[in-house]
C-alpha cells in the first residue's frame, strides 16, 4: 500500500529534499509552507514528476489551529499518515543573549519548540494503537547547535533544538508501546536558505570548510537519513539522534 508522509516546512531546503526523495519512492506527500507559496507549488510539481502524489497546505507551526488543520487536510487527501517529519524551523540574526529581546526568543521558541511538540502530539494522536491508529514514524529535525550551543550567534535557537532532542528521547519511550518510532537528525552546516534568513547568506560557505569532511552538507544528504529513519530498514531504531554534520 502507498505510504503517506507529512513534512512541515517542505517547500524549501531539507524538507523539500526529503519530499523529493519520498516522491522517488512513490510515497504520498503532504507538505506545509508558511509564506512562500510559489516554492511550495514548485516542490509539489517536482514531487509529482518524480512519481509521488503531493499536496501543499499553508501552516504556521507556531499556531495550534494551523497544525490541526494541516493534519486534517492531509488525512482528507490520503486517508492515513504513516510518517511525520517535524522539520519546520527558523533562526534569527546572530546576537548575544544579552542583546536579545523577548519577542525574538518567543518567536524562536514558539516555532521551533511549541510547533514541533504540537506536530508530534497530532502525529501521536493519529498513529497511536491505543487510539485505533496503526503505528508509524516521527522524525524530528534538530541541529548540531543542540550540542554546540550556538555561542555568539543564537543560543536561543540552540536551546530550542536541545528541546527537540529531549522530545525525541522521551517520546520514543512513551510511544514505543504504541507502535510509533521516534528519532531525530542533527544536521551540521547545510547549504540552504536558512543562513540568509538569519542574516548571513555566506555562513555555510564560511563555516563548511572547518568541519572534518571539509565542506558543507547538502539538503539531500540530510534527507537520505530522514528517509532511512522512516523506512522499515530502520525498524528497530527508536530514540536515536543521527548527526549528519560531516563530523562537526
Ligand atoms: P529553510 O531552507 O529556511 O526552509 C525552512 C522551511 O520551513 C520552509 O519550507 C519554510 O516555509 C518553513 N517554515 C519556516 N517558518 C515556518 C513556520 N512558522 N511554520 C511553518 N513552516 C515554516 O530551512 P532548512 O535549512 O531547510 O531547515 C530545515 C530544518 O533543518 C530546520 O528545523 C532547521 O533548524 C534545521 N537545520 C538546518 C541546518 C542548516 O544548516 N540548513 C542545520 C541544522 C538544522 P516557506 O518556504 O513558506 O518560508
Amino acid at each position: 500500500m502507498t505510504k503517506t508522509v507529512l513534512i512541515t516546512g517542505g517547500s524549501r531546503g531539507i524538507g523539500r529534499a526529503t519530499a523529493l526523495l519520498c516522491a522517488e519512492r512513490g510515497w504520498n506527500i503532504a507538505i506545509s509552507y508558511v509564506g512562500n507559496k510559489a516554492a511550495a507549488e514548485q516542490t509539489r510539481n517536482d514531487c509529482r514528476k518524480a512519481g509521488g502524489e503531493c499536496i501543499i497546505k499553508r501552516c504556521d507551526v507556531a499556531l495550534e489551529e494551523d497544525i490541526i488543520s494541516l493534519f486534517s487536510v492531509a488525512l482528507d487527501a490520503f486517508g492515513t499518515i504513516d510518517a511525520v517529519v517535524n522539520n519546520a524551523g527558523i533562526v534569527a540574526p546572530a546576537q548575544k543573549l544579552m542583546d536579545m529581546d523577548v519577542e525574538r526568543m518567543e518567536r524562536i521558541f514558539d516555532t521551533n519548540i511549541l510547533g514541533a511538540y504540537i506536530v508530534a502530539r497530532e502525529a501521536a494522536r493519529h498513529m497511536a494503537r491505543s487510539r485505533d491508529g496503526k503505528g508509524g514514524v516521527i522524525v524530528n529535525v534538530s541541529s548540531m547547535a543542540a550540542k554546540l550551543g550556538g555561542p555568539n550567534e543564537y543560543v536561543d535557537y540552540a536551546g530550542s533544538k536541545g528541546a527537540i532532542d529531549s522530545l525525541t528521547i522521551g517520546l520514543a519511550k512513551e510511544l514505543g508501546p504504541e507502535g510509533i518510532r521516534v528519532n531525530g537528525v542533527r544536521p551540521g552546516i547545510i547549504e540552504t536558505d536558512i543562513h540568509a534568513s538569519g542574516g548571513r547568506p555566506n555562513r555555510a560557505a564560511e563555516l563548511g570548510p572547518n568541519c572534518p569532511l571539509g565542506r558543507t552538507g547538502t539538503a539531500e544528504e540530510v534527507g537520505e537519513s530522514i528517509v532511512w529513519l522512516m523506512e522499515d530498514s530502520s525498524s528497530f531504531v527508536t530514540g536515536t539522534l543521527i548527526d549528519v554534520s560531516g563530523g562537526r
